[in-house]
């Protein structure tokens, strides 16, 4: 078979085809690859040497269900700090390098879990090289960006013509310099702002080898057209088994990326540990503020495990339905809200229903992990 290629894929009625078969690498405790579940990550919006606000949106970020996160290192300023960002962090931390080399080695001295480098910007071989030493003595992955906006001068007028083409030839011209340095500790980016262009390009990528994929559409936009755009790429490589780790770019804050990528892989059912979150869109019948219901229990629930599927709705027409088929639902009434459980009318609320909704999804969640 060749590397890379798909280890099944007869139609079972399942949205996603069989995973790329990937080699697998860690940061720090996650793996990324071969048989590990499709990780979140996203990337704060301040440098390193902005630690408390850092550490501040990586616990938002933990909180909302995110795997693994990463930060600008773009000054000794930033190097200072990141040593107590990497140990105070709940999830492994890479450092995202730009033009600098020598940033790339000394975050690798302060414990990153991993790199993040263009070596189409990063200053030829001998430099990558010295990134790639510096790595391998850490024992940390390292992932090639290529993205875009920032692509090797040589490969321009390709560009123009072939996009994705151009962006696949830059991956390989990076695949071939670490491999010729014996450094395949590896994962592969390779982004386009352009959904279909970034479909194409990581098609190109994924056939030809075995490396884990990070994907994502780079520069997507902002909060809803961002996520639709991402949605769309990212499903159609999903579908066909491509990816081992994804980030979905938004401007904004960053826990509405976590929020997007956790629907997407829930309801393609890449990650079934996830919990899925339904709720109506309301209408003058509501007599629930499902706004602010759903959205605090988005923040609130993601990042715990179990796979549980929880509704909420504003009213007697379409709630005691959908709230039956959830395994934990509230449908709106007159008098205040009907609580579900396991398609069971379980009691009426009245007043805190936020409250009494966290404490039977962590009762459920907690007799389903025992
Ligand atoms: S469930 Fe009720 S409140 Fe919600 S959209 Fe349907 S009819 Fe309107």
């Amino acid at each position: 078979m060749k590397k890379g290629k798909k280890s099944g894929g007869e139609y079972s009625g399942r949205i996603i085809q069989e995973r790329r078969v990937t080699r697998k690498v860690y940061y720090g405790k996650i793996p990324v690859g071969g048989d590990a579940p499709i990780s979140i990550q996203s990337m704060s919006t301040h440098a390193a040497c902005e630690k408390d606000a850092v550490l501040k949106e990586f616990d938002e970020l933990a909180s909302a269900g995110c795997d693994i996160v990463r930060v600008a290192v773009k000054d000794q300023n930033d190097i200072d700090i990141l040593g107590d960002i990497c140990e105070q962090s709940s999830m492994p931390v890479i450092a995202d390098i730009h033009f600098d080399f020598r940033l790339a080695v000394k975050s690798a001295r302060e414990g990153v879990a991993g790199l993040r480098i263009n070596p189409g910007n990063i200053g030829g071989k001998e430099k990558v090289r010295e990134v790639a030493a510096a790595a391998d003595d850490m024992g940390i992955p390292i992932r090639i960006g290529v993205n875009s906006g920032s692509l090797e001068k040589k490969l321009i007028s390709l560009y123009r013509n072939d996009p994705a083409r151009a962006l696949f030839e830059s991956a390989v011209g990076s695949l071939e310099i670490m491999e010729s340095i014996g450094f395949t500790n590896l994962v592969f980016s390779i982004k386009s702002s352009d959904p279909m262009i970034n479909v194409e390009t990581n098609r190109l990528f994924a056939a030809d080898n075995d490396y884990p994929i990070h994907i994502g559409v780079t520069e997507a936009g902002p909060v809803l057209s961002g996520a639709a755009r991402s949605a769309f790429s990212l499903t159609l490589l999903l579908v066909e088994g491509i990816g081992d780790t994804m980030r979905v770019s938004l401007s904004g804050d960053p826990v509405n990326e976590i929020i997007v990528a956790s629907a997407l892989l829930s309801s393609l059912g890449a990650r079934n540990d996830i919990p899925k979150i339904i709720s109506c869109p309301t209408c003058g019948r509501s007599h629930l503020d499902v706004l602010e219901i759903a959205g605090a229990l988005e923040r609130e629930i993601l990042s715990r495990r179990g796979g549980i599927k929880v509704a909420v709705m504003g009213c007697e027409v379409n709630g005691p339905g959908e709230a039956r088929e959830a395994d934990i639902g509230i449908a709106g009434t007159p008098g205040g809200a009907v609580l579900f459980t396991n398609g069971k009318k379980y009691k009426v609320l009245k007043g805190s229903y936020l409250k009494t909704l966290l404490g039977e999804i962590d009762k459920m969640l907690a007799a389903r992990n025992s």
